[in-house]
């Protein structure tokens, strides 16, 4: 399948950077040994996975999409990957992002774009793009993204797949490049609600190796979407989010979003509408705090440690050859990022921005705990708008980060959120997602609602 329909050259989806075919196969006829004596890792051994290639793998190349990491091979697995592998499933390859996580449309890849199975004319949303294609087009039935503004719920909303942002600490980061290291979450992508959670359960739980880590138990995400499949919500108080949705909305979002809460209330829940005022804050505050850590992040990425080496010929000092390599490694929205971070955090402007988006982020905090008080999940739809057209947004930065709008507000407080679909936007039949989020370490709640929902 990824044969027949990825190749980007020959104008394929583009979704995967590196495939191990002959591992894949290899790990599979191992599996299936295992299976024909008698031994069952799981209920996912021997389905195959596509891995964002922002998480090290030991045995395949991990790039960010970016050219300063071309080729590189790290020397152990992340936390999400060795799981997934001790579980059994069939790592596939690596999928394409944009470069470092950096992006909502995967047009900043340093290795091409990913096109959106449903219209190739279209982007799939990003970072996780490629995730999001390759799970959409059967290329996988499985996928993991990585989400720090929106970048697995975007994505799969774009694309009619479930994707899923677990609370924040509850999925190991050990081994996710880190891109702002206080948002970034990893979590599933599957084709139905019950798929994601299997998935979500295997990488989920405690690693000593990550400190942000949460030493408590994994909300019981599969019991919640065998519970919600039975398609009863009675007692569940479901609250729209009036800040997120109307002016600026596409029609047909807004018209598949009203379909699906009127489904929630004939399922059974009792739905209000709730106001979180901050939430208009939320997407500046982000795109202060996200690249402030990110310039910190990066700054590793100094030509002596990882990766491409530019003008180490003699005649150039380390500064130079530091200077060198990052201006031809990194692609032109990470440095945007790295800039307005390090602006951000310079003396002269801590107060007033970085300061200022760290007060917001804890509003944005205060508005779901009261949000909460009057209801059990929040509900929103996804994105503003259906997948754009490629090139549509790419000269312009801020049109394209109003397409974290909805999704943005999860990751700053820490809580979970998920997205699954809900039909299709009239005017151009593109696929449209429904959020649903919940309090920390109630991501049970969201796979119970959307599995009763799909
Ligand atoms: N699109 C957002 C950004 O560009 C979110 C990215 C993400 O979640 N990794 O930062």
């Amino acid at each position: 399948r990824i044969d027949a329909v990825d190749g980007a050259e020959g104008g394929g989806l583009g979704a995967f950077l590196h495939v191990a075919a002959e591992q894949a196969l290899a790990t599979a006829a191992e599996i299936d040994a295992e299976i024909a004596a008698g031994t069952v890792r799981g209920p996912l051994a021997g389905v195959p996975v596509a891995i964002k290639d922002n998480m090290a793998t030991r045995d395949m190349p991990t790039t960010c999409a970016s050219r300063i990491l071309e080729g590189w091979r790290p020397p152990y697995d992340a936390t999400a990957v060795r799981r997934l592998r001790e579980a059994g499933l069939v790592p596939l390859g690596k999928t394409n992002l944009d470069e470092f996580a950096m992006g909502g449309s995967n047009e900043n890849s340093a290795y091409g774009i990913v096109r959106n199975p449903w219209d190739p004319s279209r982007v799939p949303g990003g970072s996780s793009g490629g995730s999001a294609a390759a799970t959409a087009a059967g290329e996988t039935p499985l996928a993991i993204g990585s989400d720090t503004g929106g970048s697995i719920r975007q994505p799969g909303a774009f694309t009619g797949t479930v994707g899923c942002k677990p609370t924040y600490g509850t999925v190991s980061r050990y081994g996710l490049v880190a891109f702002s290291s206080s948002l970034d979450q990893i979590g599933p992508f599957g084709r139905t609600v019950l798929d994601a959670a299997m998935l979500h359960e295997v990488i989920g739980g405690h690693d000593p190796c990550d400190q942000t880590s949460i030493d408590a138990p994994l909300p019981p995400v599969v019991e919640a979407a065998l519970a919600g499949a039975r398609g009863d919500l009675t007692g569940v108080r479901v609250g729209v989010v009036t800040e997120l949705s109307g002016e600026g909305y596409q029609t047909g979002v807004l018209s598949a979003f009203t379909d699906a809460v009127r489904v929630l209330t004939d399922l059974g829940a009792e739905v209000v509408e709730v106001s979180c005022p901050s939430f208009t804050s939320a997407m500046p505050a982000y795109y202060i705090i996200a690249p402030s850590e990110a310039s910190s992040n990066l700054a590793r990425f100094d030509a002596m440690r990882y990766g491409l080496r530019v003008g180490d010929d003699g005649s150039h000092s380390t500064d130079e050859v530091m200077s060198l390599t990052r201006e031809a490694g990194f692609g032109p929205e990470v440095k945007r990022r790295i800039m307005i971070g390090t602006h951000a955090l310079s003396a002269g402007s801590y107060d007033a921005l970085y300061g200022k988006a760290l007060k917001a982020r804890t509003l944005v905090v205060r508005d779901f705990a009261a949000a909460f008080e009057q209801c059990d999940v929040l509900v929103s739809p996804t994105v503003p708008t259906t997948a754009f057209p490629i090139g549509d947004r790419v000269d312009d930065p801020v049109a394209m980060y109003l397409a974290d709008l909805c999704t943005i507000p999860a990751n700053l407080a820490g809580t979970a959120g998920l997205s699954v679909p809900c039909g299709r936007a009239p005017e151009d039949g593109m696929p449209v997602g429904l959020q649903v989020m919940t309090p920390a370490l109630a991501d049970d709640r969201a796979y119970r609602v959307a599995a009763a929902y799909e």
